[in-house]
């Protein structure tokens, strides 16, 4: 089922991309080294929910993490694409939350399996509405924040990123053809933590008081 990407009418979700380990002080956090080139993993488009919907707890999970997170959407079809070029070919941005199962997670990077099982999973991939306008954007100075029942959880700023946005695409479209309707979860900064059943979670990107993408969910155990 196709997902429409909220104010990019013209386009659907096609592949989500995802990065890991973006931020030194989230790597660190997690006992995970440093890394030399960009940590990628993907989220099937089934994971997408819009703004205002509901995050499922799996009933086997025992330890579920937000991650909060700059989306981009991919606007036009590229590879290997220089980074000079790189930010003309997003259509917008949105704040979006990285739906991990931690523990889960754990156990497939101590077995050295993909994480896809504890990322992946239906509610697991929050998306805004995307801002449009990138010539108002500068995306070197973001901040990425997300509270949790009005408690400010996460707080960081895209300058910290060991990866820039450029960076980021440049390195993705030499690998994969990037095309429209591509989402690029760009990884997130430290203090991840837990959400749990009847939680309230706000995710903003914003430049100063200039707010771009909200995503606002609420956590719900199956029962
Ligand atoms: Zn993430």
């Amino acid at each position: 089922m196709a997902f429409p990407l909220p104010c990019l009418p013209h386009l659907h979700a096609t592949n989500i991309y995802c990065i890991g380990r973006n931020y030194a002080d989230h790597a660190l956090e997690l006992n995970n080294p440093i890394p030399k080139q960009p940590v990628v993993f993907s989220k099937p488009t089934s994971s997408l929910i819009n703004h205002q919907g509901t995050i499922q707890i799996p009933e086997t999970t025992t330890e579920l993490h937000h991650e909060a997170e700059l989306v981009l959407a991919i606007g036009k079809t590229g590879k290997n694409i220089p980074p000079q070029q790189a930010i003309s070919y997003i259509a917008g941005i949105a704040a979006g939350i990285d739906v991990t199962d931690r523990l889960l997670q754990s156990q497939l990077k101590n077995e050295g399996l993909p994480w896809l099982l504890a990322k992946g999973r239906d509610t697991f991939a929050p998306i805004g509405t995307f801002h449009t306008n990138m010539d108002e954007v500068d995306l070197t100075d973001i901040d990425v924040t997300i509270e949790i029942n009005g408690d400010e959880k996460q707080n960081g700023n895209t300058k910290l990123m060991l990866f820039p946005v450029a960076d980021l695409i440049a390195r993705l479209s030499t690998v994969f053809t990037l095309q429209p309707g591509d989402l690029i979860y760009t990884g997130t900064p430290a203090g991840v933590g837990p959400m749990i059943d009847g939680d309230h979670v706000v995710c903003t990107i914003k430049s100063g008081k200039q707010i771009w993408s909200t995503v606002a969910v609420t956590v719900k155990k199956n029962a």
